[in-house]
């Protein structure tokens, strides 16, 4: 399977980045390639021009910042599963960050470009929006916020405008107990549904392939916010949900192993 045509340029800036893409009306970022390129190859995406930031100087960092942490958007996965600072202070993403795929896999995505993508599908969306990472854009008019609840909008959609670059997330600290359930068939595989659950006082839960976007749990959170026990919450895990039906299970069955989930995931974060 071959893409359609495509111009290609690489870029030394994010400056160049966006100034090309507010001239240039079918023209993507390439990060990692990782799911744009299948993409492509599917023709289920034909940009004319991919526009290459992976040489830009200075976007793949974890640090420390004003209270926060914050990572560079082309910070690979493989970053994200061996850092010290987040195993300290974020320790839920590096968990995530080493089931995605294969080391192949980590070693090439992108932390921006699986945000930017915003598969339902995919693990570290539904972490970031647990965690209620911030996402920092940079547009032809300057830098702009955007909290996790507002970026992700629809079925491979996000809040980015097309000559946006995502150069940032910030994820607060404190998050320290966490729990990660990921349900596949084999270990590289992507998970039928996924559940990140993170407490600081709050228990927040984000969901992996329950909707076609990353969602919240937002019943359970609730319940457990009401005082109900471990068991009620995660009686609610579906409620409000259409969960996908595909090859790898109904909607029904998805629904049921949400609560499966949950409830597991309640049970270790103790
Ligand atoms: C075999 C295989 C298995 C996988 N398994 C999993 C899995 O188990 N779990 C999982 O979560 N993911 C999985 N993935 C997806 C993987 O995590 C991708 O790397 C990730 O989703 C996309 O990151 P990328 O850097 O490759 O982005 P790209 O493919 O380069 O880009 C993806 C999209 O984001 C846009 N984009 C990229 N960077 C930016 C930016 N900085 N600003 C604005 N827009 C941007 C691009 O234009 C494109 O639309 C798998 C992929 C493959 C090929």
């Amino acid at each position: 399977m071959f893409p359609s045509k495509f111009e290609y340029r690489r870029v030394a800036s994010v400056d160049e980045a966006v100034s090309i893409l507010s001239q240039e009306e079918d023209a993507k970022i390439l990060a990692g390639g990782h799911s744009l390129i299948p993409l492509m190859k599917l023709r289920l995406a034909s940009p004319e021009l991919l526009v290459d930031i992976t040489k830009i100087e200075n976007m793949s960092y974890i640090r420390e910042d004003d209270g926060e942490i914050a990572i560079g958007a082309l910070t690979r996965h493989h970053a994200l599963e061996t850092s010290e600072l987040l195993a300290r202070e974020v320790p839920v993403l590096p968990a995530v960050a080493a089931t995605v795929g294969d080391p192949a896999v980590r070693h090439c995505g992108t932390l921006g470009g699986t945000a930017s993508h915003g598969d339902g599908a995919s693990d570290l969306p539904a972490a970031l929006l647990a965690l209620d990472a911030t996402f920092v854009a940079k547009g032809p008019k300057g830098e702009r916020r955007i909290a996790a609840k507002d970026f992700f909008t629809g079925f491979l959609e996000t809040a980015l405008a097309p000559f946006e670059v995502l150069t940032e997330i910030r994820v607060p600290k404190g998050y320290r107990s966490y729990s990660f359930q990921k349900f596949n068939r084999r270990a590289q595989d992507w998970a039928i549904v996924g559940v990140v659950a993170v407490r600081n006082g709050t228990t927040n839960i984000g969901y992996v392939n329950m909707g076609v976007t990353p969602l919240r749990a937002t019943a359970v959170e609730q319940q457990l916010a009401s005082g109900a026990s471990d068991d009620d919450a995660a009686a609610a895990a579906a409620a409000g949900l259409t969960p996908p039906s595909d090859i790898n299970g109904s909607s029904e069955y998805r629904a049921h192993l949400a609560g499966v989930l949950v409830r597991r995931a309640l049970s270790e974060l103790g």
